[in-house]
This record gives C-alpha cells, sequence and structure tokens, in this order.
C-alpha cells in the first residue's frame, strides 16, 4: 500500500452546480450547498488513489457562471499546477458544461490533465451520480494517457473531447454526447481508455480584455430582422447565428446579416446539433456560398455556442485574424 506521500497530487475545485446540490428545506428544491471537502468526503476511495487538495471557487448553478469567474478558475488551475499538481479536476453544474470545458481547453497550455465533471442528480437523491462521477474524473485525470488532451468532460463513465461534447438530454442520466463521433474514451475498471492517441492542440493566448460582447442568434421560421439589425448600435463586437441545416438563413436575415459583417465578425453555424455546415454546395439566397460572398465565416463542425466562446476569446485577445484557422482546424 503506497504511504500517502508517494501518492500523485491532484487539485480538485468547486463551482457548484447539481453535484453540490441538496434539499436544504422540503419541498423549495435543491440547490448548492456542498463544498468541495463536503463533495470528496462521499468517495472514500479518493484518498487511496490520490493526494487531494480543494478550492471551493464558487458555489452557483452553472447557468450563472460568467467568463471572468472561468478566468479566475483558469487561474487558480494554472498556480495548482505550477505548485506541483499532476492534475487538476474541476466539478460543477452540468448545464454549461460543454461550453466551460470548450473555454478552458482553449486556454490550457499544459499536459497535465484539466477534467471537469457533474451530477445529473442532487447530492441527496438516492442513486446519485456525483460521487461515481468525481471518482472517475480524479482516475481518468491520474492517467498517464490522458496526458496531452486539453480540458475533458467524464460523466456517466464516459471520455468526451471539449470540442465535441454536447448536454443532448435534460434530465436523463445519459445527458452527454459528442454528436456526430464517439466520446473520445471511456472509464474502464477505473482506467482511462481512449479510442486514439491525443491530437495535436492549439492553444489561445490569455486575453487582454473581457468587457466585449458577442451575440449568439438562432434562426428560425419567419424570424424577423429587429435585433440583428440593433446589434452595431448596442456595441456588440462578434455575432454568431445558428443557422438552419447546414449554415442557412432566410433573404432578410441573408442581407441584414451582410451589414452586420461589414461592423463586427459574423460565425454562422448550424442549429441542427450534428455535423458540419456546407461551404460550396447550396447556391439560394442565405445559403452558405452566398453568406461568404457577403463576408461572413460558416463554423464548420463547431457548434454555435463553442464558436461564440472561441470568437469572443479571439476578440479578448486581439487575434480575431486566426478566426478562419480555428474553424477549418
Ligand atoms: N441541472 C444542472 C446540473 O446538472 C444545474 C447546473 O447546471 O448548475 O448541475
Amino acid at each position: 500500500m503506497k504511504q500517502s506521500h508517494d501518492l500523485p497530487r491532484v487539485s480538485v475545485g468547486s463551482l457548484g452546480g447539481t453535484v453540490s446540490m441538496q434539499e436544504v428545506a422540503a419541498g423549495h428544491g435543491v440547490t448548492p450547498t456542498l463544498d468541495a471537502d463536503t463533495l470528496l468526503a462521499l468517495v472514500p476511495p479518493l484518498r487511496s488513489i490520490a493526494r487531494i487538495s480543494t478550492a471551493n471557487l464558487c458555489l452557483q448553478p452553472s447557468a450563472s457562471l460568467a467568463f471572468q469567474t472561468l478566468l479566475e478558475v483558469l487561474a487558480w488551475a494554472r498556480d495548482e499546477v505550477a505548485r506541483g499538481a499532476q492534475a487538476v479536476v474541476l466539478t460543477q453544474g452540468t448545464d454549461t458544461l460543454e461550453e466551460t470545458a470548450w473555454f478552458l481547453d482553449l486556454l490550457w497550455p499544459f499536459a497535465v490533465p484539466l477534467v471537469l465533471t457533474g451530477a445529473m442528480r442532487a447530492a441527496n437523491q438516492p442513486g446519485a451520480d456525483g460521487p461515481a462521477n468525481l471518482l472517475a474524473a480524479v482516475q481518468v485525470a491520474l492517467d498517464e494517457s490522458s496526458r496531452g488532451r486539453g480540458a475533458l468532460v467524464v460523466i456517466n463513465d464516459q471520455i468526451h473531447a471539449a470540442a465535441q461534447v454536447r448536454k443532448t438530454a435534460s434530465l436523463a442520466m445519459a445527458a452527454f454526447e459528442s454528436p456526430g463521433g464517439w466520446p473520445v474514451g471511456a472509464v474502464v475498471e477505473g482506467a482511462a481508455r481512449y479510442r486514439h492517441q491525443p491530437l495535436p492542440r492549439k492553444v489561445l493566448p490569455l486575453p487582454i480584455q473581457t468587457g466585449h460582447r458577442v451575440a449568439l442568434l438562432e434562426a428560425c421560421l419567419d424570424a424577423d430582422n429587429a435585433l440583428l439589425t440593433a446589434l452595431p448600435e448596442l456595441g456588440y463586437e462578434g455575432l454568431v447565428v445558428a443557422g438552419f441545416g447546414a449554415g442557412h438563413v432566410s433573404v432578410t436575415w441573408a442581407e441584414t446579416m451582410g451589414t452586420v459583417a461589414r461592423h463586427m465578425p459574423v460565425v454562422v453555424a448550424t442549429r441542427t446539433g450534428s455535423g458540419p455546415t456546407a461551404r460550396a454546395t447550396y447556391g439560394f439566397v442565405g445559403g452558405e456560398i452566398d453568406l461568404q460572398a457577403r463576408g461572413m465565416r460558416m463554423a464548420g463542425g463547431l457548434c454555435p455556442r463553442k464558436c461564440r466562446i472561441l470568437l469572443w476569446l479571439l476578440i479578448g485577445a486581439d487575434v480575431v485574424e486566426q478566426l478562419e484557422d480555428w474553424l477549418s482546424a
């Protein structure tokens, strides 16, 4: 049996979410209350596989996490690595896990694994999945084969890449998928099993400004263009449109978006939830060929929400000219 000082060092940061929720007053619903040490105490085997230090980074439903909070979380995680952590694990709400994982992945400069997890059932519910997910997250984070893969989401014994992962069910236990492909790996008997070797990764510089705003609007049938038209004067600096099908919009939207694109970068993604946008297939007004001719970029396989985060970080780091490279990667 290993002495505790021989065990690898893992830092666990807790941000809130269902994994840390319980019902405090009967009939009032669950709210985030459990701190990181309490979460750890629910998983006794953790203490025999790692020396764990904890931090309570915030205690929020994940819908209320802000980019600024994530930058603070990132600074904490970077410090932990500088102090010798061999892996960093974050627990948070599942509602925005796909966005936070991608945000952190784009800025994570280390080979050291950064693993995010959460839970679909609150800590006081029978069959709560938080403890199992936390154990799996630490096991994956400690696995040598997890190095060099950026930020990973470990949930329901699956390992998802930050660029692909998506919450596709509101309340089901199997709520996460990597649409259009497979999760990058699975947790099998406490070890990470990956489908392929780590792919080369690119990392963005830290933002030098954070006050800018990037809008995300979804195309829908017979939508008016009032909000689109107002974007420049409202001070937005970027726009992502979740377009129909392979990245299409109505004639009205195409014309207005063309005007908006003279003021800010505009990216068109697909609202379908799976598959890439087209580049050279459809020739109608509002199709991808027309939209590109009006100065817009097609998102490729990146979903609209992840496009918004990418664009926000590119503008923040003053490297928006790299947009095309990132979208075609
Ligand atoms: N339902 C959410 C969760 O799974 C709540 C949140 O995202 O904070 O954690």
